[in-house]
This record gives structure tokens, sequence and C-alpha cells, in this order.
């Protein structure tokens, strides 16, 4: 059987005035699937990412989430709930303690009953190993725990699909595995996601596609082994060669 798209991404520019930063951007990512986003920095990975959840308002192309065209598409409010995004710099509502985070979106935005919205944000809490921390403030976490708790407040809006966004990059050395870790079983649970890392480990092993981009577009696309061990893209080869 054909699976279908989840998210298709089809001849996607985007321009900020007359500086094209997306030129062309054609991806498929299926349910379940883990697509790892590699690339040099100003290449348009964020910008993707943020025209995938109307962040930005598309230049050109279309981007269709379970074929329905998102260029169209009246109320994004309701796209957004479905298509979760965790940030480099974590985002968490500083005011707020770990479980009111979690809760927040369920409650104000879901209008889920308080009790079921703590009840289930209590069990995403459990899955990142934040359970004993819920009561505290982001501010007195580390960046490894913050990240950790993005991660179930993204969650627990129930999204079809999750996009990460260079989620260990701002992180000490000592808790990139931690995060990566609790990304490992969130795809072994059958999350989608689209996650932009400078992290290889991880896009290798994870991963089931990865997409280097470059210059705007999705330069070259393939299984990990395909784009690390048998890439004749010199551009991807100097790129990889870099990171090691
Ligand atoms: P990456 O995430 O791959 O590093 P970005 O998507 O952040 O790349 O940026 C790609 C290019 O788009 C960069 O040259 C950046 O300066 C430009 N850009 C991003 N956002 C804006 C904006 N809001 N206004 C103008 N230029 C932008
Ligand atoms: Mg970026």
């Amino acid at each position: 059987m054909e699976e279908k798209s989840i998210i298709s991404i089809q001849n996607l520019t985007k321009s900020y005035g007359s500086t094209a930063v997306l030129k062309g951007v054609n991806l498929e990512v299926k349910k379940g699937e883990v697509v790892a986003i590699i690339g040099p920095s100003g290449s348009g990975k964020s910008t993707m990412l943020r025209c995938i959840n109307a962040m930005e308002k598309i230049t050109g192309g279309d981007i269709l989430f379970n074929g329905k065209s998102i260029a169209n598409m009246k109320n994004l409010p309701e796209l957004r709930k479905d298509i979760g995004m965790v940030f480099q710099h974590f985002n968490l509502f500083p005011h707020m303690t770990v479980l009111k985070n979690v809760m927040y979106a369920p409650v104000t935005v879901r209008k889920e009953p308080r009790d079921h919205a703590q009840q289930y944000a209590m069990k995403l809490l459990k899955k990142v190993d934040m359970y004993s921390k819920m009561d505290v403030y982001p501010s007195t976490l580390s960046g490894g725990q913050k990240q950790r708790v993005a991660i179930a407040r993204a969650l627990a809006m129930k999204p079809e699909i999750l996009l990460f966004d260079e989620p260990t990059s701002a992180l000490d050395p000592e808790m990139v595995g931690e995060v990566l870790a609790v990304m490992k079983e969130l795809a072994k649970t059958g999350m989608t996601m689209i996650v932009v890392t400078h992290e290889m480990g991880f896009a290798r092993e994870v991963a089931n596609k990865v997409a280097f981009m470059d210059e705007g577009i999705v330069m070259e696309e393939g299984t990990p082994e395909e784009v690390f061990d048998k890439t004749s893209n010199e551009r991807v080869k100097a790129f990889l060669a870099k990171m090691l």
C-alpha cells in the first residue's frame, strides 16, 4: 500500500522583500517517519520549519498537510494544534511551573478540562523523566531538563507531527544525550518528526530519511546510508567533512 504523506512540500519558495531564502523546496514526510534536515547555517532550514507550521506566510509553491493546502488554509490556529514545534532556546513560560507549562495549551487552546489535562501532563512528564520537577519554575532547571519539558509541552497537544529546530544546539555537551534519548524514544513510538540537527550520529541512527539543504533547496536526500556514505555531491561531502 502506498503510504500517504503527512507533509508534502511542493516547490516551496519564501522571500523576505527581494531576498529569496527558499528557492523551490521539495520534501515528503510520511506517517511515522523521522526526517533529519542537515545543512549549513543560512540555508533556510528554520525558515522551512516555520513555513510548515504557518508561523511564516509562504511566497510560492505549496505545503500540503494531510493532503490539504496550508497556503489557502483560513484556520491557522487549528493547524498549529496538529503540528508541534520544539525550539533551540526552549521558549518555556518563565512565570509558570513545569506542570503548568505542559498543561497550558491543552487547557486554553484545546479547552480540555483541567483535571484531564493535568493527568496527561503528569504522564508526559514521567515519559521525559521530569515528573519530580513538576512544581518548580523553568529558571531552576538545566538546559537539558528545560528541553525535555519543552518536548512534553509540545506532546501535550497530541500533535500529528513534531518539528524540532536544533533542539540540542544550545545545550552544554553533557546534556545533549539525555535530550536525544527522549527523541529517540519518541521516534520508536511512531511519532512523525522533522528534526533540524547538527547531530550526525542521531541522524544516522534514528532518521529514516536525511535531507541536505543548501542555498534554499533540498539539494540531496536519501537514507542515512545514501547521504552519509554514498553521496557523490561535493557540497554534501564538504559539509560532512566539516562536521566531523
Ligand atoms: P538556517 O536555519 O538554515 O540557518 P534560516 O532559515 O534561519 O537558515 O535563514 C536563512 C536565510 O534567511 C538567512 O540568510 C537569514 O538571514 C534569512 N532570514 C531568515 N529570517 C529572516 C527574516 N525574518 N527577515 C529577513 N531575512 C531572514
Ligand atoms: Mg536555523
